[in-house]
């Protein structure tokens, strides 16, 4: 059985649109035509104290309260007061799949707007950085290594902002838009692949670059952005469809079964669900 979180209030910000309201659909989706071994939870929400571990606490106190308003809305949409429980929840989704993945090997959570996030403001539609809080979760609990893996349309800049200094975390990037391009560091790799052609094989070597020399990762943290598909007004990428994603969809989860198979006690995969824009 593998464990998805969601929540209801993953979808309660007053500004509806895409990052606010499609977790809800994959909700409804899974509800209306249920898949056999998937199973939604409900998180425990994250305190202000838990994401305080990642943001500034003067940031935080703002996406409470929404004052100040220009930092309340940093990530780029309209501050209200269902915000707050919002990003509570999803990014408790986040860390509740990382713990889960660790105990029983694979979990997810349909968490959005993640990467984009600073220390000190949003960025891109995202508020807190849950691959961050999540990584710095499982590594309070005792692991040793974590990978995050960002198949997002667009670049992780908020994410490499968070973990640059943090010798305990790696983090693959693969992206169709230099949007938050970054510079890389010796434990990340950032690919922004300009022909359709060549996104597989990208990521395929990656996976294997990493699987054969890299570190022993306990965890990984698989950003799934949804958002390369062709079809998608803000980061469609010509040529990605449908079919080459369900390939991608493979190609990670060999990696992860790679990676077990070559550290079969202590690796880990998680699905972090994304959508249109993380
Ligand atoms: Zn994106």
């Amino acid at each position: 059985m593998v464990t998805v979180f969601y929540s209801s209030s993953f979808c309660c910000a007053g500004h509806s649109f895409d990052t606010t309201r499609k977790a809800r659909w994959v909700a409804d989706s899974l509800r209306e035509h249920p898949i056999p071994e998937v199973e939604l939870r409900e998180p425990q929400p994250l305190t202000a104290q838990e994401v305080a571990e990642v943001h500034d606490a003067a940031y935080v106190r703002a996406i409470e309260t929404g004052q100040p308003r220009d930092l309340a809305a940093s990530q780029g949409f309209n501050w209200d007061p269902g915000l707050w429980p919002m990003v509570l929840s999803s990014n408790g989704g986040a860390v509740a799949a990382a713990r889960m993945a660790r105990r029983e090997g694979v979990s997810g959570s349909l968490s959005s707007g993640l990467h984009h996030a600073r220390h000190e403001c949003g960025a891109g539609f995202c508020t807190f950085n849950g691959l961050v809080l999540a990584a710095k979760a499982v590594l309070a609990e005792g692991a040793r290594s974590v990978l995050i893996l960002d198949l997002d349309a667009h670049c992780g800049g908020g994410t490499h902002s968070l973990v640059e200094d943090d010798s305990r975390i790696w983090q693959m990037d693969v992206s169709v838009s230099s949007v938050d391009r970054y510079e890389p560091c010796d434990r990340a790799t950032l690919d922004v692949v300009e022909v359709a052609s060549e996104y597989l094989p990208t990521v395929t070597s990656r996976l294997q670059e990493w699987g054969g020399q890299g570190p022993r990762f306990d965890l990984c943290l698989y950003n799934a952005g949804m958002d390369p598909y062709q079809g998608c007004p803000i980061g469609g990428f010509p040529g990605s469809t449908r079919s080459p994603w369900r390939i991608v969809s493979k190609s990670s989860s060999s990696g992860a079964r790679r990676a077990r198979s070559r550290w079969p006690s202590c690796s880990r995969a998680v699905t972090s669900g994304r959508g249109w824009i993380g």
